[in-house]
């Protein structure tokens, strides 16, 4: 069951909740949403609801209706990020795991990784412990397998992921590998789930080969049933009456599955195909299908591989498979996960530990733009979004300190600068940019669940709303349009009014945060509809690491060249300028002011620059150096 606590809970009354449900044998899990705060508790014994809803503390108990509790989405609404060193796997982005089928040479398996990295795969695989069909095949290089597979991670700073076959193997096996991988025969192993499952490690867990959904979802549920909390399922192919490939790769289980539960889903194209032309097809596929990455069999020498050659990737294919997945991102709104650089800044800043909730504020009702951009920039379960109703008061709650970090949208590449924000930057001179991410803007047409196409007569959204999807609205001449403050809100409020006849334009997370339903996805007119975020915080955390981005503002005297002055700082320097546009001062008019935007190769190079712009041009301000993302 699902326990929904008060926004403010006192501390001893969120103890005594939990005390009471584990005297009733009850396993609970705190889960910090956007909204809520919940417990999560499952167990074999059943309790009358009312006795913990009498609880001081606890605003509501909802029941799972899922076989699998705390895997499911109705426990958790949103998307999971399991953390494995710097790689991120879920939300938004899209990890590639490579290497080998099994742990080879060190010659090999250093060459394999050398080659998988330049390509842009960000963890390193290889099996040292192989459930071979046939007991005369080679059975894997074991420990020292193992120790080779670490070493040569860390060499390239790469994580390493390898199939664990018996709970006798854990205490050996966490020494040296980041991301245990549960292999299809044995998805129903429950002894070595609950072992691996206690142990806390980032797991990925592979579909049994003639597993429902359903058994999958239960064999993670052991998972996160025994401790875990880090599971990424991984569909590779299922046995069918088809033998034209070596499994049938069950496509629409990404989407099913990531339905059902808040686990990131990722895709094995090696095993589900078994053929090497088809791995590159299919693993497209499953990243347009939504896809949180791909585990894929890689070797510089792959008709010399110890296991499976005839599926594996030459260097050559996968340099092209990655290059192909790049440019298929944008498209499914996504971004491919990349290693940081050596000493590259992590979007977390400094002083934002691993572990510390931080508090980001946003405009918009759950599931606005600015809340997607957020998830994604951030990409952190310990962030909580804290909704605000204007634009200013997302400047208040950081000025404030009420929430660390706020979000606030620049510009849009179909409508241009949002003004009003550019004005209160200039406001709030105590707060500074420190990071700033794009996100591709998708609109869909969200109704009450149940409602079709032809029952709409009333459509609510924010006037850009409208303007974006114009072409999709042309085609529905009868719906009458509502302008509504924000997309999200619109949303908001067709749920309220819970009437089959009202629609609202928005993106589908809103959908999700609202419980509707999105009738029609990807609506815009323009799918080059791109909006720029900027994250702000107090002057005092600004700090950080290798920024790559400034932005200014001044004015310039009115005097002949005056800005051709303040350029040729910037032109001398080798700052190559992202954005300069002029704003009219309130109050003077006819004086404009001009926001600068400009690419940075260090700190210290922007600061030389700065202190050569303050003695050309005035009232010269800084509003951020910062990371893009
Ligand atoms: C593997 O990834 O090496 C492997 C054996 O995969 P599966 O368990 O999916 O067959
Ligand atoms: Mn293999």
């Amino acid at each position: 069951m699902i326990i929904v606590l008060e926004r403010q809970i006192r501390d001893d009354h969120k103890q005594r909740i939990r005390s009471f449900l584990e005297e009733h044998g009850f396993r609970v899990r705190e889960i910090v949403g956007e909204e809520e705060t919940i417990f999560g508790a499952v167990g074999h014994l059943t309790i009358d609801h009312r006795e913990v809803e009498v609880l001081p503390g606890v605003v509501r108990v909802i029941p799972i209706s899922k076989p699998f509790k705390l895997a499911s989405r109705e426990l958790k609404r949103e998307d999971t990020i399991v953390p494995v060193r710097d790689v991120k796997i879920g939300s938004g982005r899209v990890a590639v795991i490579a290497g080998p089928c099994s742990v080879e040479s060190s010659e090999v398996m250093y060459e394999t990784a050398e080659i998988v990295k330049r390509s842009g795969a960000v963890m390193l695989r290889g099996g040292a412990f192989k459930p071979r069909t046939s007991p005369y095949a080679f059975q894997g290089s074991g420990e020292a397998g193992l120790k080779l597979l670490r070493d040569v991670g860390d060499y390239y700073g790469m994580p390493v992921a390898s199939e664990i076959v018996s709970p006798e193997h854990y205490a050996m096996m966490r020494e040296y590998v980041d991301v245990l991988q549960i292999g299809t025969r044995n998805m129903q192993n429950y002894e070595l789930l609950k072992v691996v499952g206690a142990g806390g490690r980032p797991v990925i867990l592979k579909r049994g080969l003639a597993a429902t959904i359903q058994e999958w979802l239960m064999a993670a549920e052991y998972l996160l049933a025994h401790g875990s909390e880090h599971v990424i399922l991984c569909e590779r192919g299922i046995r069918t009456f088809e033998t034209s490939t070596r499994n049938t790769l069950d496509i629409s289980a990404i989407p099913v599955v990531k339905k059902l539960t808040h686990l990131p889903i990722i895709v094995d194209p090696s095993h589900a195909t078994g053929i090497r032309e088809k791995v590159s097809p299919v693993a497209l596929a499953s990243v347009a299908a939504g896809a949180d990455g791909l585990i894929v069999e890689v070797h510089p020498r792959p008709e010399q591989a110890l296991s499976d050659g005839p599926q594996t990737l030459f260097p050559d294919q996968f340099e092209r498979l990655m290059r192909d997945i790049e440019a298929l991102c944008p498209v499914v709104e996504k971004e491919l996960a990349r290693l940081p650089e050596k000493g590259e800044q992590r979007p977390q800043f400094s002083g934002f530990d691993a572990g510390e909730h931080v508090s980001v504020a946003f405009q918009g009702e759950p599931g606005a733009y600015s809340e997607i951009a957020l998830r994604r920039f951030f990409q952190s379960d310990a962030v909580s979004s804290q909704p605000c109703s204007e634009f200013r008061d997302v400047f208040d709650a950081v000025l404030e300190g009420r929430t660390r970090y706020g979000i606030l949208p620049l510009e849009n590449s179909l409508s241009g600068s949002i003004h009003e924000n550019y004005d209160l930057l200039l406001q709030y001179p105590d707060l500074r940019i420190v990071g700033e991410i794009k996100i591709r803007i998708i609109h869909s047409l969200i109704a009450v669940p149940g409602a079709g196409l032809g029952d709409i007569e009333r459509v609510y959204s924010h006037p850009q709303g409208f303007a974006q999807c114009a072409r999709f609205l042309g085609e529905h001449p009868n719906w009458q349009q509502v302008p509504f403050y924000d997309t999200a809100g619109s949303v908001a409020h067709i749920a309220r009014q819970g009437d089959k006849r009202c629609a609202a334009i928005a993106g589908s997370e809103a959908a999700r945060a609202h419980g509707m339903h999105p009738l029609k996805e990807g609506i815009e007119t323009n799918p080059q509809n791109y909006t720029r975020f900027v994250v702000l915080v107090r002057e005092e955390h600004a700090r950080i690491a290798d920024p790559d981005r400034a932005s200014i503002v001044f004015t310039t005297p009115d005097t002949p060249g005056s800005l051709f002055s303040c350029m040729r700082v910037i032109a001398e320097r080798n700052l190559n300028m992202k954005k300069l546009e002029s704003r009219p001062i309130l109050g003077k008019p006819w004086q404009p002011m001009f926001y600068l935007d400009m690419e940075i190769p260090s700190l210290a190079a922007f600061e030389d620059a700065y202190a050569a712009l303050a003695t050309v041009a005035e009232n010269l301000r800084l509003l951020g150096t910062y990371r893009v993302q």
